[in-house]
């Protein structure tokens, strides 16, 4: 083997990331806001690239950035990471506490980037299964925690594809249980009832980490964070490449955070939504789960998810085909849109299937 071949056979890695990006008139498939961020946002951060000295690398701390959110948050600087969104959190995550010899557990079905990026660091994967609900079951956390000594846990919450949360006297009990750091993924945690922010301190194994991508509107901005105990955060810190975030990342952030009221009226707005898209889905006689989420998992048929897929398509409405996945045959997962946009969706789908 030459030097050109790279480390392992890659046959580990799995199929990787794939929700396809057709190019189609509704696109439901990513979990995005529906709303792009307020005007005034986008005129306070033209106002800041304008006076960005573009020559000079970026605060390679993110001062300003850090400080906005330890403010939202109620917690300290020391206990924020910020990177290259909540996929590259989870992936300097595992850079510092995963790796050969280590392990992370995940409950299945769940958000596939856990395990995959888990397994790009090398890091062993322990698969442990859902509940009937899709909610962890913590006789099978006991007995993945037992057997696989993870070093780092993840918990879902909203769980993505399924879409309910977990009561916090879950994810209390995942912690006492866990060796290892408890990852909790709250990338729809602003849809959810409660938040496990408040588990955050120094002391403790709980680490939260959310996303500008979803509610903030800003997924084009690729920017996530951790709130971490301040041990875990320096840990981050060392393994996060120089001047990792640029300097209009970081004012956008920063900016972001002016607007709350308004991201909190976009998230009323998109919970009532949904609410009128699971009902039109009842009225099509399709089963949907309970979502705590942005997203609604459906099951239209037993078994053609697939082609009910490549029928939206066709009526070029785009939502994440999840037919092929352990549990979820023949589901479909579509993300809360405009109600223009959850329209078109219902009456694609009741073509679809003929209704
Ligand atoms: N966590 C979960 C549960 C997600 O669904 C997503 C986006 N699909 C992410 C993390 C990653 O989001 P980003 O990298 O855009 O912050």
């Amino acid at each position: 083997m030459g030097v050109l071949t790279p480390a392992g056979d890659g046959a580990e890695l799995g199929p990787g990331y794939h929700s396809p990006q057709v190019d189609v008139a509704v696109r439901l498939n990513t979990n995005e806001s529906p709303y792009p961020p307020p005007p005034a946002f986008v005129a306070a951060l033209a106002e800041a690239v304008a006076a960005t000295s573009f020559h000079r690398y970026p605060d390679r701390r993110a001062t300003a950035l850090r400080a906005a959110l330890a403010e939202l948050h109620q917690v300290r600087a020391d206990q924020v990471f910020c990177a290259n969104g909540s996929n590259e959190v989870l992936q300097t995550l595992l850079l510092a506490y995963g790796g050969p010899g280590r392990t992370a557990a995940v409950f299945e079905p769940t958000y596939a980037l856990h395990s995959h990026i888990a397994r790009l660091t090398r890091t062993a994967v322990a698969e442990g299964e859902r509940g009937e609900d899709f909610l962890l079951d913590l006789d099978e956390v006991r007995r993945v925690v037992a057997e696989a000594e993870p070093a780092v846990t993840f918990v879902c919450s909203p769980n993505n594809p399924t879409g309910g949360a977990e009561p916090a006297g879950t994810v209390a009990a995942v912690a006492s249980l866990a060796p290892g750091l408890v990852v909790v993924d709250e990338a729809y945690g602003q849809f959810a009832p409660w938040s496990a922010l408040s588990m955050v301190d120094d002391g403790g194994r709980v680490v939260v980490v959310r996303t500008y991508s979803k509610t903030w509107g800003m997924a084009a901005s690729r920017l996530g964070y951790a709130v971490a105990p301040a041990p875990v955060v320096a840990e981050l810190e060392r393994r996060a490449l120089p001047y990792h975030l640029d300097a209009v990342k970081q004012a956008a952030g920063r900016l972001a955070l002016g607007f709350r009221a308004e991201m909190e009226a976009r998230v009323a707005a998109v919970s009532a939504e949904r609410a009128r898209l699971v009902a039109g889905l009842a009225e099509l006689a399709v089963h949907a789960w309970p979502s705590d989420a942005n997203f609604v998992l459906f099951r239209p048929r037993d078994t053609e998810g697939h082609k009910v897929w490549q029928g939206l398509v066709d009526r070029s409405v785009l939502v994440r085909d999840l037919s092929g996945w352990p549990r979820l045959e023949g589901c479909l997962r579509v993300t809360v849109g405009t109600p223009e946009e959850d329209d078109a969706f219902l009456a694609a789908l009741a073509e679809v299937l003929d209704r």
